[in-house]
């Protein structure tokens, strides 16, 4: 299964530091495997900028949200065809921190996620369970529901073009680890909870660094990384990249 990295974002980067980020990331392209899948996630203002930057690298394009519904009266929101129009081919949902501070519900990422496939943008939906969670080992159980829930009434065919993340709560923006094989079990317990996931990618996201991504990406279950902090530096990333690729360690 080919490997995709995904750099969130998250809310930083104007037009301006995201043509930067592009112009340097571009660069360090040549250097990256060529079997692994590259895909940004900009902030809405900066889509268009970055695809015009990205036009005809292999470099995709994803959003951080996406409405629920397709056209209409929600102020304030983003619907799927604002997006494909601009190149975006894939889009995060249920990040934490749209659960945490903006109250998305499983419910409305289901409802996201459907939008999403019909649009033909690729979701990539993300779970993860709270410290609380882990410490009364009830992780797993709670990310398969997490992700059942996610994946509701979404025809066998359509899971193929679903990419899943999971994400430790507590090992978000913390710098705490979660450990690889442990991570890798809860990620065989995700794949487990909804027939048809068995050759869906799952990505690993929490603090995964240059450092330490190798020992997530060798994991059996994990089809890549969903990377916040360290995706903000180009030379970082593209080491990162690098990092993750077993045919690219020193
Ligand atoms: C994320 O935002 O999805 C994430 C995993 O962040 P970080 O890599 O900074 O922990």
């Amino acid at each position: 299964m080919r490997r995709l990295i995904v750099g969130n974002w998250k809310m930083n980067k104007t037009v301006a530091a995201t043509q930067a980020f592009v112009a340097a990331f571009l660069r360090e392209l040549d250097t990256l495997p060529p079997d692994v899948d590259i895909a940004i996630a900009p902030p809405f203002t900066a889509l268009e900028a970055a695809g015009r930057a990205l036009r005809g690298s292999r470099v995709a394009l994803s959003a951080q949200n996406v409405a629920s519904e397709p056209n209409g009266a929600f102020t304030g929101e983003i619907a799927a065809n604002m997006l494909t129009e601009l190149g975006v081919t894939s889009v995060i949902l249920g990040h934490s921190e749209r659960r945490r501070y903006f109250g998305e519900t499983d419910q409305g990422v289901n409802k996201k996620a459907r939008a999403a496939l019909a649009a033909g943008l690729t979701p990539i939906v993300c779970v993860g369970e709270s410290s609380q969670r882990r410490d009364a080992g009830d992780a797993d159980a709670f990310v398969g529901a997490q992700t059942r829930a996610a994946l509701d009434g979404i025809a066998p065919g359509d899971l193929s073009k679903v990419v899943l993340a999971y994400e430790p709560l507590w090992a978000i923006g913390t710098g705490k680890n979660c450990e690889p094989a442990q991570a890798d079990a809860t990620m065989a317990a995700i794949r487990a909870s909804v027939d048809g996931l068995a050759h869906v990618r799952i990505l690993y996201g929490g603090s995964v660094t240059p450092a330490n991504v190798a020992s997530y990406s060798d994991q059996p279950n994990v089809g890549g990384g969903l990377i916040g902090g360290a995706s903000l530096d180009p030379v970082a990333f593209a080491e990162l990249i690098r990092a993750a690729h077993p045919g690219n360690r020193a």
